[in-house]
Formats: structure tokens, sequence, C-alpha cells
């Protein structure tokens, strides 16, 4: 049975033990708002990384659960690779604002 299939093949996946494994996204937004988060490569798989403690004045403050669809993301594991792809995205969104903005 072939239902349910994703098209754009898996990414990200809650993860449910220490090994990285991957699958699809939670929502559609999650994939435009994830070169927002901090990743850290894991030490036994670096094509994969998770989302790191960020620290600020002193406290540690880490993102639980999607800001969109609030699915839990804590344990998210994804691909470095598509990381990097949604940065390069991101970047290229924020100078296509900046370049409006001046406008
Ligand atoms: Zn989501």
């Amino acid at each position: 049975m072939q239902v349910g299939l994703a098209r754009a093949g898996p990414i990200i996946k809650m993860a449910e033990s220490w090994k990285p494994t991957e699958t699809k996204d939670c929502c559609a937004i999650w994939p435009q708002i994830v070169a927002r988060f901090n990743w850290m490569r894991f030490e036994e798989a670096p094509e994969f990384s998770t989302m790191r403690v960020i620290l600020i004045e002193g406290h540690s403050y880490r993102v639980n659960y999607c800001p969109s669809c609030g699915a839990k993301v804590r344990d998210v594991v994804i691909l470095r690779e598509r990381v990097m792809q949604a940065a390069e995205k991101d970047l290229l969104i924020e100078t296509i604002l900046n370049l409006n903005g001046e406008a």
C-alpha cells in the first residue's frame, strides 16, 4: 500500500531514540523556518543535526514546539544538507525583503 507517501520525500523526524533518523516536516511552515533554529551536528552521524540549547545571559532556552503547528520539535533530527539549503533560501528571502524595504 502506497497511501500517504510524501511527494517531497522524507526530511525530518521527532526522534524516537538517540539514533538519527528522518521523516516528514510537521507542517508547511516548518521548512521555511528551519534555518532560524540552532542546529548542531551529531558526533556519531555528522550528516544529521539536532537543535541545540540557546544560551542567553546565563539562561538556557530551547525550542520545544513548532511555532506554527505546535508539534513537538525538541528532539527533531534533520539532514545537515537540508539545514544548509534552508539557510541559503532564508538568506535569499531576507535579501529580497531588504531590497524591497529600501525601495
Ligand atoms: Zn510545524
